[in-house]
């Protein structure tokens, strides 16, 4: 079937120089011209992190987004490089001393290895309570379906990214920790599972980041889903927007990413770009703003979304104009997370009261077109937890906290109450308020996670959840 072709190339992207993509990694420290104004002392601290957690750029980044001359503060050098103090000060000082004094790679690697094995590199439980299972019995790892509604999808060719962001929560894949085995046929395996469960109205796709596979094995894994029709919504998560909007523009199939979109779009479903910004940076490129247009001119909806982190968007005016800026390019803020807890932690965290105090001086200054945005949210065991206020009741001060996901789909929208506590980070940390032993979704929880049962997730037949169903009004 070849598809109408109303993409064409946009006028805005006309004069855009195409980059051709190169990785920059952790060997081209040494040579990279930008690098030259640090010391080798500051410069030897970098390659000791880089040992242990992964880093990679390329050319944009560098040219265009981070600003030389405010190194090491500026916020798109902490987001991308390495910083000394990502590792705690022993391993970075034995780190440091192997490099320092030319030791054989293996034991480089070694002591690398073993640093990162102490770095908690997966969030309690992930990994075990949200793998689906095809109904045969056939074990999916390479899906997760926490909430009933939505599928989550790590297609094993889109487990890298086009740069690694310094904090990222999934860094124990990129340095080999985490064996990625996923079944030979993983298109079907979805498009099957989803087939199984008329629940499942979306499918998001995330990595590393979907957007590093090019048109044809994106279609690939997208396409079949378009013949079922309780999918409605298809979404994919990405950071190529700020890491490689070329993907979008110059790169040799950006056309045919273009019209796989505007596929999605023309039967009728919900395609969005649930696009990774940190930093209002990330916007101010002719590039990213070209891009930008073109993807919503498929009929894709863009909504943004990232952590909240310490050294790169600490600060509410970093907030207020990235979603002003949001707005104005045509996007939709999403979620303001909380970063995870998994390390380096110590060095991105930023505590939840702090974090609301940034999130609600930033939303106050929004028009309503902007507080589309959620958050400081949690993406805990349990659920999307938002902290949604601080206040005193019966003289006791307190979070009020918020499932905006549930595990259990009746849990979304519960608020519940925590002691308030000036340095915790997590939900974890945080103990009920007003005497309770426990917070109400702890005993359910125990069950799920020795797996005597499964989540309760309803009558599927109750709702209108068919596309069919909604008479699809033709478009374009
Ligand atoms: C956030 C998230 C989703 C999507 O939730 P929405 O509220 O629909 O955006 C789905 N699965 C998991 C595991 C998530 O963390």
């Amino acid at each position: 079937m070849t598809p109408p072709n109303t993409i064409t190339k946009h006028p805005a992207s006309r004069g855009i120089q195409p980059r051709k993509y190169r990785a920059i990694q952790r060997r081209d420290l040494d040579s990279l011209p930008q690098l030259s104004r640090l010391s080798s002392d500051e410069l030897l601290g970098m390659k000791a992190v880089a040992s242990v957690l992964p880093f990679r750029v390329n050319e944009y980044v560098i040219d265009e987004l981070i600003d030389w001359s405010a190194i090491p503060q500026d916020p798109m050098f902490q987001l991308s490089f390495p910083q000394p103090e990502m590792l705690a000060p022993d391993d970075l000082a034995a780190m440091r001393r192997l490099i320092e004094s030319d030791a054989p790679q293996e034991e480089q690697t070694a002591l690398a290895r073993q640093i990162q094995l102490k770095m908690n590199p997966h969030p309690a439980g992930q990994m075990e309570v949200n793998v689906p299972r095809l109904e045969d019995g056939t074990p999916l790892p390479g899906m997760q379906h926490k909430y009933r509604e939505t599928v989550l999808f790590f297609p094993s060719q889109g487990q890298t990214c086009h740069t690694y962001c310094s904090y990222c929560f999934r860094w124990a894949q990129f340095v080999g920790l985490d064996d990625l085995k996923f079944a030979s046929r993983e298109a079907d395996s979805l498009r099957r599972y989803v087939e199984q469960h008329s629940e499942v109205n979306s499918i998001l796709f995330t990595g590393g980041d979907p957007m590093v596979m090019n048109a044809s094995l994106l279609s690939r894994y997208i396409e079949p889903l378009l013949d079922i029709d309780h999918v409605l919504s298809v979404r994919i998560g990405t950071k190529s927007l700020a890491w490689w909007p070329y993907r979008f523009v110059t790169d040799n199939d950006a056309d045919d990413v273009l019209r796989l979109f505007e596929r999605v779009a023309k039967s009728g479903r919900h395609i969005a770009i649930m696009a990774h910004f940190s930093h209002p940076r990330e916007l101010e490129t002719r590039v990213v703003q070209t891009a930008i247009r073109r993807i919503r001119d498929t009929g894709a909806i863009i909504r943004c979304q990232a952590p909240l982190v310490r050294n790169i968007n600490d600060n509410p005016q970093v907030w207020t104009s990235l979603w002003k800026r949001q707005v104005l390019l045509g996007m939709v803020p999403y979620y303001m997370f909380v970063e995870r807890d998994t390390e380096p932690k110590n060095y991105f965290e930023v505590p939840l009261a702090r974090a609301y105090d940034i999130f609600s001086k930033a939303y106050r200054r929004m028009s309503g077109l902007g507080r589309t945005v959620r958050g400081p949210s949690m993406s805990a065991l349990p659920g999307k937890v938002l902290v949604d206020g601080i206040a005193e009741i019966h003289g006791e001060k307190v979070f009020v906290l918020k499932f905006i996901q549930g595990r259990e789909p009746s849990w979304a929208g519960r608020v519940f109450f925590a002691k308030y506590d000036e340095s915790a980070t997590w939900l974890d940390q945080l103990k009920p308020a007003f005497g309770e032993k426990e917070f109400f979704f702890e005993p359910a929880m125990r069950e799920i996670k020795a797996h005597r049962r499964s989540p309760a997730w309803g009558d599927r037949s109750k709702f209108v959840r068919r596309l069919s169903e909604f008479g699809h009004v033709e478009w374009m």
